[in-house]
């Protein structure tokens, strides 16, 4: 089961996490960064380095947070604003570079 990153991440976004990570599959949004949902290998490497304690494994997500589940996934599967495709998986972060915007569930996301 892939790791994902919760609401807690939203205007945090430290990108800590990515140093982390052996295959590249966190990707950065505007407001915060998506995990691959193919691309990650559910190595556990980023859990810790957090620091708000926003990545857990999909079923493992704090309540209240279970739409980001969903939602990391969308971000590669949907036409994101100001882009003609989908992300899908591409093989890294650093194959595309900062994404820069985010879904409309982060978008409009109030604390
Ligand atoms: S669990 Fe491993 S592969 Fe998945 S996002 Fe975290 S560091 Fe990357
Ligand atoms: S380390 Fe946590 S807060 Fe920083 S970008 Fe990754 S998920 Fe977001």
């Amino acid at each position: 089961m892939p790791y994902v990153i919760s609401g807690a991440c939203i205007d945090v976004n430290d990108k800590s996490c990515m140093d982390e990570c052996p295959v590249d599959c966190i990707y950065e949004g505007e407001r915060k960064s998506y995990v691959n949902p193919k691309e990650c290998i559910d190595c556990g490497a980023c859990e810790p380095v957090c620091p708000v304690e926003a990545i857990t494994q999909d079923r493992d997500v704090e309540a209240g947070m279970e739409a980001f589940v969903e939602d990391d996934r969308r971000f590669f599967v949907d036409v994101l604003p100001g882009r003609d495709a989908p992300i899908g998986a591409p093989g890294g972060a650093r194959v595309v570079g900062t994404i820069g915007v985010d879904t409309d569930l982060v978008r409009d996301w109030q604390a």
